[in-house]
């Protein structure tokens, strides 16, 4: 096209009139050609637009955050999609609706204070922390931004974003939980795969002696005391590999060098199944406790006179010479060794003259024995030699073993004795009980070496005798009390006495169950005569289901009265009960068909069950105690378990045995076994029973030595279950207490 100015400074040659009107045809041509290209231009630049339009309300709309703009009358004008998600709303129904309504009602002053000022202030950003509620009921915590805008003209704007931070919150929580859990009482340590320390607690820090800043970027056996050597930590770290934790006593060095006994306990940290990452590690110093279960294994197992062990360390030697002969079917002997005519000196030459004689002889009877062989002091001048299972298969062989030994004994015994400047005549009898042929208890054992030992001092004194057959006549009668059992628990012969268990208070908070047997001839039977036979014949496990369900009926009838609603109830339950593997099951399906609370059920286990599998054990009482139901320690101090694997047993309660009890007033060593195991008890975070509480001065005592419960005749004995309803209903029976 041409140009106005050079149409102005060039003339225009003239043209015909019909070449004029094609150049103006094809001027237009060209100028409509302009304008449609111009109009596509412009329309796409409107796609353009819509589409850069369209991204931004997709941005704005599904943002990770909640916009709003809000009024300043407080309505919302506007909200994206994932504001209008977060409160659960349609976004319809929240524009024009007031902000202050989705606020939790405790939150909505706050709110109001803060929108006021965000109108005032303006620009600058605020934050605040408020509780929303969501349309269905629910409400979070939300996290909320907030600016002013204004633009000129135009009535300002509250623009706010909105968070969801529960989670966060929850972390937090969690975080905090972690770091407070992470400072407990016991020593902690991290390290990472290769047993670098990564991290310690102020407890490992106080245990150890070694800083955080000390331990951090060390190994873990920084430590090591050399105690243990290289096959230990190899055995446990094979456990660790395959089991992922391991737990037991080492002797460590603190930074000062001194060495002690600790309970460590290592868990693998690991990710869905692979390699380990880190290992934490949990310390307790168990210095003090060991010492404690020295003093007691001391006190309570040994004889003070002559440092053999006594009568109750001997028994449970015994228990477990029982257990062994079985799996071996080897024998072993027990004998029963009486020094003739030892009152006559005692009376004639004094005490301490016997006793220096008791001492020697000891001596003589250790001497006499391998290791390996128990010899104990059971009595006066009663001791007991304990050859264990190994003599031989046969019984006869067995027999002629025992008998050299014993004679062996004899002449020993019968040595003159030099005791201050005074010589000594003294022998001894000896009754000798062959075990390991049929399975029989302790006590059965101890009887037959006892009457064997009476035969010996009837046929002259200084001579052996074994236990024979005309003392099996009492195996007879066990044989017919166990069928009289079978039909006694199939006609219902058997009920239940309550003997109640009273707190420091004096008042009754529970009771125990004893079965009693109203035999038809031989009258009322105790369970000493008949528990015993029950469980040599397998009749204990119908007698224990029966025991459990008599009491779970009678928890059932107290359940509904104020007082007694509120006693537990302890079963007596032997340890060969506990290997039935389906005994945690039997017991919830008592406890569920008389609908009691588990709570109010207590065990009492005896520590034998340390004799068997004691993880098996340990992983059935988790598994009750999980339903509630508690479990108790009888007879404690009898058994000379191993207080290790004891401090394992999730117990509830320690029973003192009432032989300690009945002897503390006048054995300063019983009351010194007492203090022990309550302190025991109270270290272990377990309440503290006496049982056979016969006298106020008993009673008096065991409260000042910190006794939680109590037992026995000055509180009632076992009676019919209304006779101790009315006892619960009296006034308390006892002001044994002392009234400070
Ligand atoms: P235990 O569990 O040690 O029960 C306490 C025993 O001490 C009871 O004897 C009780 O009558 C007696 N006693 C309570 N207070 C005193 C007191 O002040 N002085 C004296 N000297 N004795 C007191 P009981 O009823 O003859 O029971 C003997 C043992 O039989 C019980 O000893 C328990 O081991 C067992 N036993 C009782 N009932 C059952 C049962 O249902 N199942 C099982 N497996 N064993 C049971
Ligand atoms: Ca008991
Ligand atoms: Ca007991």
């Amino acid at each position: 096209m041409v140009s106005p100015q050079a149409q102005a400074s060039v003339p225009a040659p003239p043209m015909p009139t019909a070449h004029l009107i094609d150049q103006l045809t094809l001027d237009l041509q060209v100028h409509q050609i302009e304008l449609e290209m111009q109009n596509e231009a412009l329309r796409l630049t409107q796609i353009e637009l819509e589409a850069s339009r369209d991204r931004y309300v997709d941005l704005y709309d599904r943002a990770p955050v909640g916009y709003l703009s809000v009024g300043v009358d407080g309505c919302v004008i506007e909200v994206n999609l994932t504001g209008a998600a977060l409160l659960g709303f349609e976004r319809g129904r929240l524009v024009g609706s007031r902000f202050a309504q989705r606020v939790a009602p405790v939150d909505e002053q706050r709110w109001h204070r803060y929108a006021l000022a965000l109108a005032r202030d303006g620009g600058d950003l605020r934050r605040i922390e408020l509780l929303m509620n969501r349309a269905d009921g629910t409400s979070f915590h939300a996290r909320i931004d907030g600016v002013r805008v204004a633009s000129a003209g135009e009535r300002p704007v509250l623009r706010i974003t909105l968070i969801d931070i529960d989670e966060h919150k929850r972390t937090e929580a969690e975080l905090r939980l972690a770091a407070v859990a992470f400072e407990t009482q016991e020593g902690i340590m991290i390290t990472d795969a290769a047993g670098v320390i990564e991290r310690v607690n102020a407890a490992f820090t106080r245990i150890t002696g070694y800083t955080a800043r000390e331990a951090i970027g060390q190994r873990g056996d920084l430590m090591h005391s050399g105690l243990q050597d290289a096959a230990f930590y190899e055995v446990m770290w094979a456990h660790l590999k395959t089991k992922g934790r391991w737990q037991g006593e080492v002797w460590n060095r603190r930074k000062s060098g001194e060495v002690y006994p600790q309970w460590l306990a290592i868990t693998e940290v690991s990710c869905d199944g692979d390699a380990p990452q880190r290992y934490v590690g949990t310390m307790t110093d168990i210095t003090d406790r060991k010492a404690r279960e020295e003093e007691i294994a001391l006190l309570a197992f040994y004889d003070p006179l002559t440092d053999l062990p006594n009568r109750r360390l001997m028994k449970d030697r015994l228990q477990q010479a029982l257990v062994a002969s079985g799996r071996s079917q080897r024998e072993g002997a027990l004998m029963f060794i009486d020094l003739d005519r030892f009152k006559e000196i005692n009376d004639t030459l004094g005490h301490d003259k016997g006793d220096r004689l008791l001492q020697r002889a000891a001596l003589r009877l250790v001497a006499c024995v391998r290791e390996g062989d128990t010899v104990a002091r059971i009595g006066g001048d009663e001791f007991v030699v304990m050859l264990p299972p190994g003599l031989s298969e046969s019984p006869e062989e067995s027999a002629v073993l025992a008998e050299a030994i014993g004679d062996k004994i004899l002449k020993s015994m019968r040595e003159p004795y030099d005791v201050d400047g005074l010589v000594l005549h003294v022998s001894a009898s000896i009754g000798i009980a062959l075990f390991g042929d049929q399975p029989t208890s302790v006590e059965e054992l101890l009887k037959r070496a006892d009457q064997a030992m009476y035969q010996a001092k009837a046929a002259g004194r200084d001579t052996l005798r074994f236990f024979d057959a005309v003392a099996q006549d009492s195996l007879r009668a066990r044989s017919s009390i166990e069928a009289d059992l079978r039909v006694a628990l199939a006609q219902g012969q058997l009920h239940m006495c309550y003997q109640p268990v009273f707190d420091a208070a004096g008042k009754m908070s529970g009771a125990e169950a004893l079965v009693r047997w109203q035999h038809p001839q031989r009258g009322l039977m105790l369970p000493d005569d008949f528990v015993g036979i029950a469980e040599g014949s397998g009749l204990i496990f119908p007698l224990g289901q029966w025991a459990l369900d008599a009491a779970c009926a009678q928890l059932a009838l107290w359940s509904g009265d104020a007082v007694l609603g509120q006693l537990s109830l302890a079963v007596n339950v032997c340890s060969l009960q506990l290997l039935d593997h389906d005994f945690v099951a039997q017991v919830l399906a008592v406890v569920e068909r008389h609908g009691v609370n588990a709570a109010r059920l207590k065990l009492e286990l005896t520590e034998s069950v340390l004799l068997h599998d004691v993880d098996d054990t340990i992983a059935k009482m988790r598994e009750l105690k999980a339903h509630g139901v508690g479990f108790s320690l009888d007879d404690f101090g009898t058994g000379y378990s191993s207080l290790a694997y004891l401090k394992r047993l999730p117990l509830d309660q320690l029973k003192i045995d009432r032989s300690f009890v009945h002897d503390m007033l006048n054995k300063p060593h019983d009351a010194a076994i007492v203090r022990t195991i309550v302190e025991l008890g109270v270290s272990l975070g377990l309440s503290v029973v006496a049982e056979g509480v016969e006298t106020r001065s008993q009673c008096e005592l065991l409260t000042h030595l910190g006794c939680s419960g109590f037992q026995g005749r000055l509180f009632g004995m076992p009676m019919s279950a209304d006779e101790l309803s009315q006892l619960a209903n009296s006034e308390p029976p006892v002001k044994a207490f002392p009234q400070d």
